[in-house]
């Protein structure tokens, strides 16, 4: 029999591209989303445009069972929209209406298997201040301090969908991701992350000129591309004897001035960097992959280079199809 599986927020970038490798396994795919992607044409077999805080929305989207469901839907942006903190009560909102929602749309039809994408942002901001040394253990998420309300409201959903594995006999699994990044994504607007956001600022610069970059550059980040985050999520979501919270994301640590002489030296540009004041979160941050190689057997392992690589040649071509345009 086909198999079938629900992606939730297959408008976004990391839902669009999981439908894709859904289907390349052979699933039929419903996707649903506020908006249909910007950037590619949907895979799913059925795509439903609807807003998931609205509970009869979801109760007629999960009217069936599916043999796996991914939660993906989340009021979200980079840098310049959660940490601002003018969107604080949105982003709470409507991520958790979202969660709550179809995680018990999920139990009511006795579908068990969910995944939830949880993020690093949930960790504690204490353990985030050096640059050079951040702690992203898995254990270390307690006790709770996030630098960010977007922080708060994963770490509630990833404790919901745990409790309805214990009180329910659900088997959700959460994974907590590491700043994913890839062709597809968001490149402006002010919801995007910082690849995207070097590479567009590097593409549209002219040789010779410069560059900003918000904050002092020093911070420290590690980013997965998308092929390895969905290679992870497949691998959580199937196993059968591990629910997680576990890491998804990079360990290959890189400061944001590194990042970008790094999209620099990729374009062939002479560009200078020009440090601005800027929201960037916590000072350090890096995956620590120890318990998703112990339990899984597999961590991502492909150069960080390699990904922006891929990541500039389709930023670059949006860049330039957009000036030609205008
Ligand atoms: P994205 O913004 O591209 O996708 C999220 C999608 O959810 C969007 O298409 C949006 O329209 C949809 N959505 C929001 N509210 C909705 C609603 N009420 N009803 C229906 N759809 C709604 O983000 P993404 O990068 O693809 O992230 C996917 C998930 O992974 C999110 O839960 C996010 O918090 C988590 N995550 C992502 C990263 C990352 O680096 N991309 C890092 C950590 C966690």
């Amino acid at each position: 029999m086909t198999k079938t599986a629900l992606v939730c927020g297959a408008g976004g970038f990391i839902g669009g591209h999981l439908v894709k490798r859904l289907k390349s396994e052979g699933f039929w795919v419903r996707g649903v989303d506020l908006k249909f992607h910007e950037h590619a044409e949907t895979a799913a077999d059925d795509f439903v445009i609807g807003d998931l805080r609205d509970q009869n929305f979801v109760r007629s989207i999960i009217d069936r069972r599916f043999d796996e469901v991914y939660q993906l839907a989340a009021d979200m942006g980079g840098a310049g929209y959660v940490f601002t903190g003018d969107h604080d009560a949105d982003i709470m909102h409507n991520s958790a209406m979202i969660n709550l929602n179809v995680l018990d749309a999920c139990h009511k039809r006795n579908i068990k298997r969910v995944f939830y994408s949880s993020s690093a942002c949930m960790y504690p901001e204490h353990n985030q201040l050096d640059p050079d040394n951040p702690n992203c253990s898995e254990e270390s998420a307690y006790p709770a301090n996030p630098d960010s309300e977007y922080g708060w409201e994963k770490l509630f959903s990833e404790r919901l969908y745990l409790a309805y594995n214990r009180n329910y006999g659900m088997e959700c699994r959460v994974a907590r991701f590491h700043n994913i990044f890839g062709p597809e994504g968001t490149w402006e607007g002010g919801k995007e992350k910082a690849p995207a956001a070097l590479c567009r600022k590097v593409a549209a610069a002219d040789d010779g000129g410069e560059i900003e970059v918000w904050g002092d550059g020093l911070q420290t980040r590690s980013f997965l591309y998308i092929d390895e985050c969905l290679e992870g999520v497949l691998r959580l979501t199937r196993s059968d004897d591990f629910e997680g919270p576990v890491n998804i994301g990079s360990e290959e640590m890189i400061s944001i001035n590194n990042l970008a002489r790094m999209v620099i030296g990729i374009s062939g540009k002479d560009l200078k960097i020009r440090n601005i004041p800027g929201p960037e979160g916590v000072r350090g941050r890096n995956s620590d992959n120890r318990l998703i190689r112990e339990k899984l057997g597999w961590a991502p392992n492909e150069p960080l280079k390699a990904g922006i690589e891929r990541v500039y040649a389709w930023i670059s071509g949006e860049v330039a199809r957009r000036h030609n345009r205008q």
